[in-house]
């Protein structure tokens, strides 16, 4: 069985789960005692992936791939899949691969199970631990088709340095129009800001923070410890926030290392979203509030008078210690 994996960038640069991927995929090829071959597309840092046990690259360059789009990007990888004969496709989890990944499958017809959080607890039967029920458990599946696809959760594996010497490969695909089905005529992006999908931290508030004029206190909180922002839905749906912020069942899903949440009661459908976080830390007034129970550490506190004092002390430990 040879393993490909899909390593995703973003204007020329890859994305952080993509080492993860690369990572994930070298550990999986070393148990099954094959090789892996990692896909490209537009990244012009392709060397990078040898610093993570990557050997062989295949190297998309091409104008159509500029903006994701996933009926093209599955074709791309399907075309890669094809070249290789390679029978496990490794991918992230990401918003953007969970609309590639399935087209990708299908036209494989190959078996796809995402949000993977370990490498494979066996290979015949090829069985994968996968997070489920909103992340409250997990279940062991099997994929019993030729060729299988699995989506691997953000943070779950880590990234693993393994320097190894890289061939890149340029390998062309020609897209015809008829692929892209949909377009992006304009993407309007926020820029200079951590993003949840890529933040290894995230501040996020809800309606305790009382309005959209309080939120200087989180983005400072956030500026410090270079964390991404996020918000509970009634927040976005108050338009305090903006919606690409708002985070959980119905919103994205965070799986950073430490999660904080300032002033959310932690509803059942918030958790949902972000209890894969590695910690979580809880600043709540009401010490019943449901979020407690699911945090690693907790203040029973106002929010106005713990966050700015948790500023000061970040900024003096940062100024002693850099
Ligand atoms: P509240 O429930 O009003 O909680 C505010 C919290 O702030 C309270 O715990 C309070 O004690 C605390 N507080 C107040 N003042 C302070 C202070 N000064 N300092 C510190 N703490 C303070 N919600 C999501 O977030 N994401 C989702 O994806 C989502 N999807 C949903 C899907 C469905 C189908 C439904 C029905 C609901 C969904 N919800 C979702 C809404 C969810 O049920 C909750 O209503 C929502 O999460 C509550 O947001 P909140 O915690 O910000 O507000």
């Amino acid at each position: 069985m040879s393993v490909l994996v899909y390593t995703e960038s973003e204007n020329g640069k890859f994305k952080k789960n993509a080492f993860e991927v690369a990572s994930y995929a070298t550990e999986v090829a070393r148990q099954m005692e094959t090789s892996v071959t990692a896909i490209s597309i537009n990244s012009s840092e392709n060397e990078e992936l040898g610093n993570y046990g990557i050997s062989k690259v295949l190297n998309i360059q091409n104008d159509a791939l500029n903006v994701f789009n996933a009926s093209g990007y599955a074709k791309a990888v399907a075309k890669a899949v094809e070249h290789e004969s390679a029978t496990l496709i490794i991918v992230s989890s990401s918003a953007d691969t969970k609309y590639m990944a399935p087209l990708l499958a299908a036209s494989l017809k190959a078996g796809y199970v995402p949000n993977v959080v370990a490498t494979p607890e066996s290979i015949t039967p090829f069985t994968v631990k996968r997070t489920a029920f909103s992340n409250k458990g997990f279940a062991y599946t099997q994929i019993a088709t030729d060729i299988k696809v699995i989506g691997v959760s953000n943070n779950a594996f880590g990234i693993v340095e393994n320097k190894t010497e890289v061939a890149i490969e340029d390998f062309d695909v020609s897209l015809e129009d008829a692929i892209f089905n949909t377009k992006s005529a304009d993407i309007d992006k926020v820029t200079g800001k951590a993003t949840i999908a890529d933040a290894d931290i995230v501040v996020s508030a809800g309606r305790g923070l009382k309005g959209p004029e309080n939120w200087d206190m989180i983005e400072e909180l956030a500026g410090v410890l270079g964390a991404a922002t996020a918000c509970s839905k009634p927040v976005s749906d108050l338009g305090w926030r903006p919606h690409g912020e708002h985070v959980g069942q119905t919103g994205k899903p965070v799986a950073s290392n430490l999660y904080i949440a300032i002033g959310i009661s932690g509803a059942i459908q918030h958790l949902a979203g972000v209890s894969a976080s590695k910690t979580k830390v809880v600043i709540n007034t009401d010490p019943e509030a449901p979020f407690f129970k699911a945090a690693d550490y907790g203040i029973v506190g106002d929010a106005f008078e713990v966050v700015p004092q948790l500023i000061e002390k970040l900024k003096e430990f940062k100024a002693q210690n850099s």
